[in-house]
This record gives C-alpha cells, structure tokens and sequence, in this order.
C-alpha cells in the first residue's frame, strides 16, 4: 500500500517536549496529592495537538501548563463546538500506571467528533497523547486507595470567525489533575432529584455526545437538585417525560429481585464505559441485562411491589454510586439499599480490575508508563 494511502492512525507522531522549568517541587506535590479534592489542581504538563482543514493533525507538543491563547472570535465561545473525554490513570501496587478501556473513550470522542463536526482524532493519537503526559508527570498519579489522576481530553473550534459553520481549525489538549477518593468514609446512597421541568437532550440532538453544550443545559436542572438536598439531577425524555435517561454526567441501573440489570434505551442517552463494563460483568455472574427503555412509573411500582430493590449510577468519576432517594416536585421515594448489594459487589470487582487487584479477564487495562 502506498504510504498516503495508509490510515493516519499508522503515522507516528514525533512530540516536541518543551519541560516545565519550574515544575511543583517534590514537597509541595505530596501535599497535594494527600488531599487531592477533584479537578482544581493540574499537573505540570499539558499535551496539544492542531487540525487545519488545509493540513489536518499537525503540530503535535508536551509543554509546560499554562493558559491557552485564544482569539476573542474563536468559534467554541460562541458556537459551543466543543467535545471533551474523561478516564483515569491508576496506580497499581508494583508502581505501575494503568489506564481503563482508553481505546473507548477515543472511539467515544471520535463519535462525539462526528457529531459536533469537528474532526476525528485517530486513536493512536489519542493513546499516545496519554503516555507523553504521563512520561512527565507520571509523578502526579497518587497512590493512596481510590485516588488516581483524571485525564481530562477535550477538543475545540479555534478558528477566529462568526460565520456559522464548521471551524477549519482546532486544537485537541489533554490534561491532567489529581483526584481523591470520591467518597470519603465509605460509598454512601445518593439522593437524586428528578427533573419534570428540564430535559438533557431529545431524539436527534447532541445526547449521545460528550461536548460541554450538554452540561451547559444541564446546569439549572442540576442547581434545582442541590436546593433540594440533592446530589445529582435525573433527566426524563424530552419527548413524553416518562422513560428514564441518565443523571447530569452519570448512567442509571436499577436492580430487580431475580437478579435482572435494567437500564435504559435511548439516542439520547451518552454511552458510559463504566456502564458497559459494570453491564459486562454482570454478564459474566450469569444476571440478565435488559437494555429498553424503563419508565419512572414502572421503577416506582416496583419499588412498591419489591420487584426492584436497588438502584445506582455510573461513570468514571464515582465509578457506582448507589441511589437512596428520588425526590421530584411534589413527591419522594425512599429507594431500598440491601445489605447484599449487587451495585457495591460490582463496584468491589471494577475498582479491584483498575486498580490491578482483581484479573483483568477482558483485557481492559492498559500500561501508561515504561
Ligand atoms: C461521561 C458521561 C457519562 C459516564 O460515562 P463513563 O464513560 O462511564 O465515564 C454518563 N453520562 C454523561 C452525560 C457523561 O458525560
């Protein structure tokens, strides 16, 4: 095969490594990644990557953190085209950094790209733009219990011009930033508003990508789920609002009595890796999925009847957070909690694969360093 022909993921790419000439020193670095908190801290790199219509992906760098250049008229301030990926990198006991299923959350931002118009980054790149960041700040993975660095990908329209259409330039970056255990003191049920006023996305529209526009419209909704004591917001269709969605930035499971995993089924809906792979093991324990869409009506009655007895949302960032309440305008619902949950055996099983605990039987887990 002649070389142009070959698929741009088959070219290497050579980074320009610029180091940070001051980079955190090592006391002030363990400080912070005794109490890591989430998203405030950022390492000393970042990873950018350019694409022109007239070049495509050029200008590949590791360079010092610092804030980005951007002209006033760059299209992602006021058109929104923006698409973003979020996976971690643990420490295993041995040292060692791993990273979890990255293959797809580069296909993922590769369909998020194709529906914001943006441009598909190739997949290798993706990979490689994680191990270039992790060959310089490989020190910034922490190694205490459920602590890990978050990788935050994301990519968007640089190019200067109102025009409505899609930018001829963009840049993708890759970040990074500590994370502490999400639950300190133990996992511990959420409360969970239902939203009867907003919803997340609709059939045709943006739901099954992840790109900031999605959170933007999720923002008011999700301030309502704190006024009302609440920790996450859970959306409905936009179309009849009465089948289940997903929470703000989370996937929804609700567990019935003859071991069933019901989730729902729609276009809308963003396909989370920790739900497919929380969705697999359970397969693998001999539970059956059901993967359709599943009204509010039919969790409530079930909840009376006994049918359904747990519920829990998933997503990188909490892996499973089990779900205790459902309050909505004018009503709550208690939802049961057992002792034998199934949601923190999976989670036990997942952690315990990312973390390097557990056989990783489906090959999911992939080596960041050396
Ligand atoms: C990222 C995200 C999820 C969870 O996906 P994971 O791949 O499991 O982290 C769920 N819903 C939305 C809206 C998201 O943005």
């Amino acid at each position: 095969m002649p070389t142009n022909l070959l698929p741009m993921a088959a070219q290497d790419l050579t980074w320009a490594v610029t180091p940070h000439e001051s980079p955190r020193p090592e006391d002030e670095l363990s400080t912070i990644l005794e109490k890591p908190g989430f998203g405030e801290v950022f390492t000393d790199h970042l990873v950018d990557l350019c694409w022109s219509a007239a070049g495509g992906w050029h200008r590949p760098r590791v360079r010092p953190y610092a804030a980005l250049s951007l002209d006033p008229a760059a299209a992602v301030l006021h058109y929104a085209q923006e698409i973003f990926e979020g996976l971690k990198a643990y420490r295993h006991a041995d040292g060692s950094i791993w990273t979890f299923r990255p293959e797809m959350n580069a296909r993922r931002m590769q369909r998020s790209a194709a529906r914001l118009a943006l441009p598909e980054l190739p997949e290798a790149y993706f990979l490689d733009s994680l191990k270039q960041l992790i060959a310089v700040d490989g020190r910034w993975v922490p190694s205490a219990p459920e602590t890990s660095l978050y990788l935050r990908p994301f990519m968007f329209a640089k190019e200067a011009f109102l025009g409505v259409r899609p930018a001829k330039k963009v840049e993708y970056v890759l970040i990074a930033s500590p994370a502490g255990a999400y639950f300190t003191g133990g996992v511990a049920p959420v409360k969970i508003w239902v939203s009867t006023t907003f919803t997340r996305a609709g059939h045709g529209g943006m739901g099954a990508a992840k790109t900031g526009g999605n959170y933007a419209s999720s923002l008011v909704a999700q301030q309502e789920a704190y006024d009302h004591g609440c920790a996450q917001v859970l959306f409905l269709d936009a179309q009849e609002g009465v089948y289940l969605e997903e929470l703000g930035g989370m996937n929804v499971v609700l567990v019935t009595k003859d071991g069933r995993l019901l989730t729902p089924d729609s276009d809308s809906i963003l396909e989370g890796i920790t739900l497919d792979s929380v969705l697999t093991l359970a397969r693998d324990r001999g539970l059956t999925v059901e993967q359709r869409r599943v009204s509010l009506a039919e969790w409530k009655d079930g909840v009376a009847s006994g049918d359904i007895v747990e519920a829990f949302a998933c997503g990188t960032a909490a892996v499973i957070t089990p779900i205790g309440e459902l309050l909505w305008e004018g009503g709550s619902l208690p939802i049961p909690t057992p002792e034998d949950s199934v949601a923190m055996s999976l989670r036990e099983e997942l952690t315990g694969i990312q973390y390097g605990r557990v056989e990783d039987r489906h090959g999911w887990m992939t080596r960041l360093d050396g």
